[in-house]
């Protein structure tokens, strides 16, 4: 049974509607990344949703994979360590001499032929951008890449610490599913227990297997009351997971936060086309979802008057810090005085990530909705099995919907 049966009601006073709006549903899915089938059930339920509110859905179907692991293990001399798979690594289970690298100048002299290379330090201090990431990459990740394919390593294990953003400990250098050497990550402590043991070859074990999967990326939409529309609105809100987070900060707040609009907003009458989408893809390598919208409706960026993220907003406690983007200096004038009376949202600096990034390269005037203080709030669970509703204010997103709706609604 996948949902609970306990579902939240908001109250109609609170969100101005006549009628209550069922709201806890979304936060039931758990973990659901591209492929699952709580990653199709939560598709499913959001176009049921919108439909019922009256929106045209639009599906996109797109393939994708999934990614399954099992206890993996690293064993020297008789001891013997957790091991944690890369996602979409291939399954791997040899006994080998090892090498190891910290630096990129290490990496290009180390005998990696047939072995298990360890990368530590410099060489995985960050997880590493996919190699074929549709919207940015880094030189340096695309040096270690290709010196980690020369080197013909028989399995990588990378030694990783505490994540620099995300509260994760250790964290997986490689997330890549066209990364094809069996790799994985271990901690600094796990690290010293295998330098400890007495010396021999290293066995390693990953259980891993990918599984080739479809997926859809939803898009809702109102049109204008009068046609030809000026522009679009679209607000939108990433759906999927990573492995191993229930995902309720990161992102179900946001895609609740996206219900809400769309209730308040489905008797809009104003100048404008809405559209609503819920990105399937932002936390996978490939993000399929942002790469299959895009190859359909990437002419229509110049048309976006306004586009509006939800990420990790409503952490309890901390407000919702609403980021500007490619604003003119009287959208920022309006924007104060549509902030002014929401108590729990404030102006928050500037994030480059997550998909507003898409549409902010593309010059589009976008606001950004997460949680204030984002190093102290998203980032101790995003990402973790620590990211449960217990964190989410639910208060917060229906001051964020209004917000949201209000802001559209008087938009000219
Ligand atoms: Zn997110």
């Amino acid at each position: 049974m996948l949902r609970s049966v306990t579902k939240i009601l908001i109250a109609s006073t609170l969100l101005g509607l006549s009628a209550s709006v069922v709201f806890g549903d979304v936060f039931d899915f758990g973990e659901r990344p591209l492929g699952t089938e709580e990653n199709r059930r939560l598709a499913a339920y959001l176009a049921e949703q919108a439909q019922n509110m009256g929106y045209a859905a639009e599906s996109l179907p797109f393939t994708c994979v999934r990614w399954e692991r099992g206890a993996s293990f690293l064993e020297r001399g008789g001891v013997r360590v957790p091991l944690y798979p890369s996602p979409f690594s291939p399954a791997f289970d040899q006994t080998l001499d090892a090498a190891v690298a910290s630096t990129t100048q290490q990496l290009k002299r180390v005998r990696g032929d047939g072995r298990l290379v360890f990368l530590r330090d410099e060489l995985a201090k960050e997880p590493l951008t996919p190699r074929d990431y549709p919207f940015y990459f880094s030189a340096l990740h695309r040096e270690i890449y290709s010196l980690v394919d020369e080197r013909r390593a028989a399995a990588i294990v990378a030694v990783t610490g505490r994540h620099p953003m995300y509260d994760e400990s250790p964290f997986p250098l490689f997330n890549d599913a066209n990364f094809k050497t069996p790799s994985g990550y271990i901690s600094q402590e796990s690290y010293a227990a295998l330098l400890d043991a007495p010396r021999s070859k290293i066995r390693t074990v990953i259980k891993s297997k990918v599984y080739p999967e479809t997926g859809e990326q939803w898009i809702f939409r109102k049109a204008a009351a009068t046609t030809p529309a000026p522009g679009k609105i679209l607000i939108f809100a990433h759906m999927d997971t990573a492995y191993n987070t229930p995902g309720a900060l990161d992102n179900a707040a946001g895609v609740a936060t996206l219900l809400l609009v769309m209730a308040r907003l489905r008797d809009y009458a104003g100048p404008y086309d809405l559209e609503f989408v819920p990105f399937n893809g932002e936390d996978s390598p490939m993000a399929r979802g942002e790469v299959t919208y895009l190859d359909r409706y990437r002419k229509e960026m110049p048309d976006i008057r306004l586009g509006i993220n939800l990420d990790a907003l409503g952490f309890r406690g901390a407000k919702v810090a609403v980021s500007t983007y490619n604003l003119d200096a009287v959208d920022q004038e309006y924007l104060d005085q549509q902030l002014s009376p929401f108590a729990n949202l404030e102006r928050g600096p500037e994030w480059v990530e997550s998909d507003h990034s898409i549409f902010v390269f593309g010059g589009v005037p976008c606001l950004a909705l997460t949680s204030a203080d984002l190093a102290n709030t998203v980032m101790t669970v995003a990402h973790t099995p620590r990211d449960t509703s217990a964190n989410v204010d639910r208060a917060l997103l229906a001051e964020a919907a209004n917000f949201i709706a209000q802001l559209v609604t008087a938009l000219k």
